[in-house]
């Protein structure tokens, strides 16, 4: 046994375009679970759904949100909320961010605005997490310039890796113009349940996708963890005997202190592996799993190879809009 243990940054992207993946219920229990460990956090929403921000029962009419922090360049410490945990903060967000994403568009330096209002407070925490929508429009890409690293919850059903070639794109031209530091953290595998049998082969396909990218903490489909945000309270207060509850905890454990690891699986390459070998390797269309004719054979493995239907629209406005 090896121990493995990540170079974990501060300024953290929860990001997938893809919706329902478990981008806000991994933010806010991480958060919470991190600040368990006695770390500052700050959670910021950046999803005019506001998940996070109700999740941790925190208003979403407050008065000051997301919102004024970009649009008017409201310092951020004068818009964060307090939660129930003494060190976890959260900037707020509802439905007016969704007005943002339309007003920054003609704004100058629009992919910078969030990246400047996190520096000042930057040095406060430990931790600064930030749930995003689903999309990869400016809201998620001034996510990914104020951030150190990107961590990406992945659904284990049969289209998970679908849109995943626009998403390292997006990394990549973000990376080349305007955050050359910015890294992939790694893969959560959410709503995982082993009872199904295309559980495995999702896994294992991710995996290869991801080579050594995937954390090992996996975190199970459980009913508790959907329950808890309509109590707007996180896992660790609704349910802290849950399964859900203790892999979150695992997780955080994991990202602070390391994990012991099989060396004989393959994430043992974990400390060397970086992006480049998922675009190498991983060119989408080259997927078992995917958008196009993908089938599943009688011992649920997948047969067939995906089209080649994933290529980046989005990007290219992504790119478009950082290069102008
Ligand atoms: P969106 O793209 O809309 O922002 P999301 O990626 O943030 O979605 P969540 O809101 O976290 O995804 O999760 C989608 C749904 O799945 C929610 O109803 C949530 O409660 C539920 N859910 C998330 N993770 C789990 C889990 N591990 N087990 C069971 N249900 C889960
Ligand atoms: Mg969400």
């Amino acid at each position: 046994m090896d121990r493995r243990k990540l170079d974990v940054k501060k300024v953290i992207a929860v990001a997938n375009q893809k919706g329902g993946v478990g981008k806000t219920t991994l933010s806010i229990n991480l958060s919470v679970s991190l600040a368990e460990e006695g770390k500052k956090v700050l959670l910021i929403d950046l999803d005019p759904q506001g998940n996070s921000t109700s999740g941790l029962g925190v208003a979403k009419n407050a008065e000051r949100t997301a919102y004024d922090v970009l649009i008017r360049a409201l310092p951020l410490d004068q818009a964060r909320a307090t939660t129930s945990y003494e060190n976890l903060s959260v900037l707020p967000a509802n439905m007016n961010l969704a007005g943002a994403a339309i007003e920054i568009a003609g704004m100058d330096f629009r992919e910078f605005l969030l990246k400047k209002a996190i520096d000042p407070v930057r040095d406060q925490y430990d931790f600064i997490l930030m749930d995003t929508p689903p999309s990869l429009g400016l809201l998620t890409v001034n996510a990914f310039v104020a951030a150190d690293q990107i961590l990406i919850p992945m659904q284990c059903e049969f289209f998970a890796l679908e849109g995943i070639t626009q998403l390292i794109k997006v990394y990549e031209s973000i990376k080349n113009f305007a955050n050359p530091s910015l890294e992939i953290l790694g893969v959560v595998l959410s709503m995982v349940d082993f009872r199904m049998r295309l559980t495995e082969a999702v896994v294992s396909e991710i995996k290869s996708h991801f080579n050594g990218k995937v954390l090992e903490t996996i975190i199970p489909r459980n009913i508790r963890l959907a329950e808890a945000p309509s109590f707007g309270k996180p896992i660790q207060q609704y349910a802290p005997e849950s399964k859900g509850a203790h892999a979150i905890k695992d997780l955080a454990r994991e990202l602070l202190y390391g994990i012991e690891i099989n060396n004989e699986e393959t994430s043992a390459t974990i400390e060397k592996a970086d992006i480049e070998n998922v675009t190498i390797r991983g060119d989408y269309e080259e997927s078992s799993i995917g958008p196009g004719p993908v089938s599943v054979n009688s011992n649920g493995e997948s047969t067939a190879g995906a089209d080649n239907a994933d290529r980046g629209i989005i990007t290219d406005i992504v790119s478009e809009s950082i290069s102008n």
